[in-house]
C-alpha cells in the first residue's frame, strides 16, 4: 500500500461544505515535477475562506488547503531543484485549483518554486508568508513609483492583520513615518512596537467620505478597501501613491476620479497568486535583508495543523493578531 501522509482536504458534496484531516496519498495531489516535505504552512484571510467555505476558492473538490508552503525539495524531476533545497511556494493557485500547503507532503511544478534566500530558514519564511510577501509587493510598489521616507507619513490600513503588521515592520524599518490603522485599541502597543509612530481608529476611514480631503499621506499600503480605500485615495497627497491588495472591509471602491486627476494619485494594485517570478524573486529577496526578525517573531504564533480547523472562522472575524504559522508536521 503506498505511503500516506496527513493532509486538510475541503469537500462540497450533497451533505454541505466540510474541511478535515485525512490520511491521503502522493497519487491524490496535483501533477508537478517537484515533491517537497512541506514543513509549515500559514493562515491566511483566504485560508480562512476556503477552509470554512465562506468564500468559494476552491475550484474542485477534494481540495488541499493550504496557499502557501516552505518545506525541502524530496524528489525533483527539474534540473533547477535537488533533493534538500529550500523552497517556498505562494499563490499560484494552491487550494484554488492545485493541491495546498495544509499537507506533509506537496507535488508542484518547478516554476512555481522560489528558493529561501541565504539567511532565512523554513519557519521565518512562513512567518512571513503570503502575507509577508504580499507586504513587501506593496512596499516596492510605493517604491517604485517615487515614494521616499522623506516625503511624509504613509498609511497602513488593517494594521494589526498578517499583511499590515508586515508592512508596519519593513516600513519603519526602511526609515518611514507610519501610521497605523486599526480598529482594534488592544493592538496599539503591539503596533507601536513593530515600528508605527502613530495610531488611528480605523472608523475615521470606513464612513463615506468627501472625494477630495486634506492631504496627509506620502504613500498607502490598504487591505481594507471599500470606503476606506476611498478615503485613502481622497487624502493622499500630491503624486502619492495607494497599494491596494486587499478587501477586508469589502470589494467595492466608492471613489471619484479626483484624487488621480487633480492629485496625480497612483493607485497600484497588488496580487500576489500570479505575480511574475522575477517580482517574487525580488520580494523574497528584500524581505530577508529589509524584515527585523525580532519583529517576525513578536507578531508570529505557531500552531499545529488540526487546529487550522478551529482557528479559520476567527481569521474571517478579523481576531487573529498579526502571524499565524501553521506546523504541518506536529
Ligand atoms: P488578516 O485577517 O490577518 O488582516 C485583515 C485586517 O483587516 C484585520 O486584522 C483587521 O485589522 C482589518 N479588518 C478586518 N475586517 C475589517 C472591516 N470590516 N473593516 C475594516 N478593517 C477590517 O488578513 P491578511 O492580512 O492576511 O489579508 C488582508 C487582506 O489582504 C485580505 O482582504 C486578503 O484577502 C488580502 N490579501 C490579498 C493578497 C493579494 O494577492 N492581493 C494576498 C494576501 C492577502 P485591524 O484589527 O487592525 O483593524
Amino acid at each position: 500500500m503506498a505511503d500516506t501522509f496527513r493532509a486538510i482536504v475541503a469537500n462540497k458534496t450533497d451533505a454541505g461544505y466540510a474541511s478535515a484531516i485525512e490520511n491521503i496519498t502522493i497519487d491524490q495531489l496535483s501533477e508537478g515535477d517537484v515533491i517537497v516535505d512541506v514543513a509549515y504552512s500559514t493562515l491566511n484571510y483566504k485560508d480562512g475562506l476556503a477552509v470554512t467555505g465562506k468564500g468559494k476558492i476552491c475550484e474542485s473538490f477534494p481540495m488541499v488547503c493550504g496557499i502557501d508552503l516552505s518545506g525541502t525539495v524530496a524528489e525533483s524531476a527539474s534540473a533547477d531543484f535537488k533533493p534538500g533545497d529550500k523552497v517556498v511556494v505562494n499563490g499560484y493557485g494552491l487550494s484554488q485549483n492545485h493541491s495546498g500547503g495544509y499537507a506533509e507532503k506537496a507535488r508542484v511544478r518547478s516554476d512555481m518554486l522560489v528558493k529561501l534566500p541565504d539567511g532565512m530558514d523554513l519557519k521565518n519564511a512562513m512567518a512571513i508568508g503570503t502575507a509577508g510577501y504580499t507586504a513587501m509587493l506593496c512596499v516596492l510598489a510605493l517604491e517604485s513609483h517615487g515614494v521616499a521616507p522623506g516625503n511624509g507619513e504613509v498609511l497602513v490600513t488593517g494594521a494589526a492583520g498578517g499583511v499590515g503588521s508586515v508592512a508596519i515592520s519593513i516600513l519603519a524599518k526602511l526609515g518611514y513615518t507610519v501610521v497605523a490603522s486599526t480598529g482594534r485599541e488592544s493592538t496599539h502597543a503591539y503596533l507601536k512596537d513593530l515600528g508605527a509612530a502613530e495610531c488611528i481608529d480605523r472608523n475615521t476611514l470606513s464612513e463615506a467620505g468627501k472625494p477630495f480631503q486634506r492631504p496627509r499621506w506620502a504613500g498607502v499600503v490598504d487591505t481594507v478597501g471599500s470606503n476606506t480605500l476611498a478615503n485613502a485615495l481622497a487624502q493622499t497627497k500630491y503624486g502619492g501613491t495607494v497599494a491596494a491588495c486587499g478587501l477586508a472591509g469589502g470589494p467595492d471602491l466608492p471613489t471619484t476620479v479626483l484624487p488621480f486627476i487633480l492629485r496625480g494619485v497612483t493607485l497600484a494594485g497588488i496580487d500576489s497568486v500570479e505575480a511574475p517570478m522575477a517580482a517574487r524573486k525580488e520580494a523574497w529577496a528584500r524581505l530577508a535583508v529589509d524584515l527585523p526578525m525580532d519583529k517576525l517573531s513578536a507578531m508570529s504564533e505557531t500552531i499545529p495543523l488540526a487546529k487550522v480547523i478551529d482557528i479559520a472562522p476567527e481569521i474571517l472575524k478579523g481576531q487573529v493578531k498579526g502571524r499565524v504559522i501553521v506546523d504541518v508536521t506536529a
